[in-house]
């Protein structure tokens, strides 16, 4: 397959990496404080153009590819050094408004969409919860039909950017519907009565937007609010592929921000009379660390370019890249802090803050034992992969 990038995909990188230095200079304080300024951050990917990229034209999207998603969101990471960056793209392209594109109702996708792609009010996700992170189809979450609306209770956790988005897709179960089959999605806005949103603990990394708690207590919405009915939850998670890319391309910048810090540092450093790029033990660990980010941007533009005719990445190569990327990243971020001697350890250089950040997703989008029971399903056809204990309800296939 040929990955060679055209003039417009230049010129989009460019961009993206420009968009990304620019904001680079803040990333310590910001990591330190815990506090992004959110809204200009989004400013600044807006006047970039670098909002809704993949979206259709129709609602104001930019109708760019899943491979021009990746392409500037990996320069965007490598170039700022930081994950926060990456969020507004995430929210007007990645897997929220792909599951509001797959709303049953046209009257859904023209109430939010428009909104969504121009990161007027932009959305994050909202699966995991308390008891049930890897466990999905376990969720207790509810929708039940109070005439014409539908009232929601439960509690979501780990909600990046919960207090900073204002729409929330929601994984609910309807009607009490055991398993995958009650599985559906709905909006659930901001300041809606019965809605909590808040911060949620501190994080080792990827800090300065929370990943917090949406608390819903007896929250009414209208049926637009409906993305999906119950039956739906393999459709839906289609969406998350959109999302693997994404984890992909923080992978790819951020173990790629580490090389480059790395490579500076051993240019840089003396000992025994030569920089240490010199000793072989030291060009050698480059070599390793530039050779996995050249396969894990393979695996990443492979899985990309799966994307065909509308349809979002095939699940398979884009999981095996982000089950790939969650490994080879955190290696590549803890080699470039070992390569830093003493100074890696200290907040005075960028690399740990980048290995905090790295390490912190390693189970986000799913933990590597979750990632690779999804690829046993679809490269082991009659081998039964199911982790459920008998009697309880199977766990939906995602396709
Ligand atoms: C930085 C970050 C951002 C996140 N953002 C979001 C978000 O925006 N929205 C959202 O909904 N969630 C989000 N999450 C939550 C994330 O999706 C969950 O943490 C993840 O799915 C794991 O669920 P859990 O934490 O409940 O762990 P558990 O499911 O309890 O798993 C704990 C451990 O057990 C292992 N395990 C579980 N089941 C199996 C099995 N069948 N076989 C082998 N091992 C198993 C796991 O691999 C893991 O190591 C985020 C998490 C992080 C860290």
């Amino acid at each position: 397959m040929d990955f060679t990038l055209s003039a417009q995909q230049l010129e989009l990188q460019e961009r993206a990496k420009a968009a990304g230095a620019a904001l680079r200079g803040r990333s310590a304080e910001w990591d330190r404080s815990n506090k992004v300024p959110y809204s200009e951050v989004v400013e600044h990917v807006r006047a970039h153009g670098l909002l809704g990229l993949t979206m259709p034209t129709e609602y104001g999207g930019q109708g760019l590819t899943a491979m021009d998603y990746l392409i500037t969101v990996e320069a965007m990471f490598r170039n700022s050094q930081f994950w926060a960056i990456g969020e507004p793209l995430f929210a007007t392209a990645g897997p929220g408004p792909c599951m509001v594109m797959m709303a049953e109702s046209q009257t859904t996708r023209d109430k939010f969409l428009p909104d969504l792609v121009t990161g007027a009010r932009q959305c994050a996700i909202a699966l995991t919860e308390p008891d049930f992170g890897s466990d999905l189809t376990s969720l207790v979450t509810t929708a039940e039909r109070r005439g014409d609306d539908w009232v929601l209770n439960g509690k979501k956790n780990f909600v990046t950017g919960a207090t900073v988005n204002q729409l929330y897709a929601v994984f609910v179960r309807f009607d009490d519907i055991a398993g995958h089959r009650g599985i559906g999605a709905v909006i659930v806005e901001e300041g809606m009565p019965g809605v909590t949103i808040e911060a949620g603990p501190e994080f080792l990394g990827c800090r300065g937007i929370p990943h917090g708690d949406l608390t819903l207590e007896n929250v009414v919405i209208p049926v637009e609010n409906i993305i999906r009915g119950p039956g739906s939850f393999g459709d839906l998670m289609t969406a998350f592929n959109m999302e693997r890319l994404h984890n992909c391309a923080f992978n790819l910048g951020m173990a790629g921000a580490a090389y480059d810090e790395a490579e500076r540092f051993v240019r840089e450093r003396v000992a025994f009379g030569r920089p240490l790029a010199e000793f072989q033990a030291v060009y050698h660990a480059l070599v390793d660390m530039w050779t996995d980010l050249e396969a894990l941007r393979l695996m990443a533009r492979n899985a990309a370019a799966s994307a065909i005719d509308g349809n979002y990445p095939r699940a398979l190569e884009t999981t095996a890249a982000k089950l790939y990327g969650a490994r080879v990243a955190s290696q590549i971020t803890l080699k470039a802090l070992e390569l830093h001697g003493g100074y890696g350890a200290t907040t005075n250089y960028a690399i740990e803050r980048i290995h905090r950040d790295v390490v912190a997703t390693i189970v986000a989008g799913g933990s590597p034992p979750v990632l690779r029971n999804a690829i046993a399903a679809l490269i082991l056809p009659g081998v039964s992969v199911s982790q459920r204990s008998a009697g309880a309800p199977q766990m939906a296939p995602v396709s």
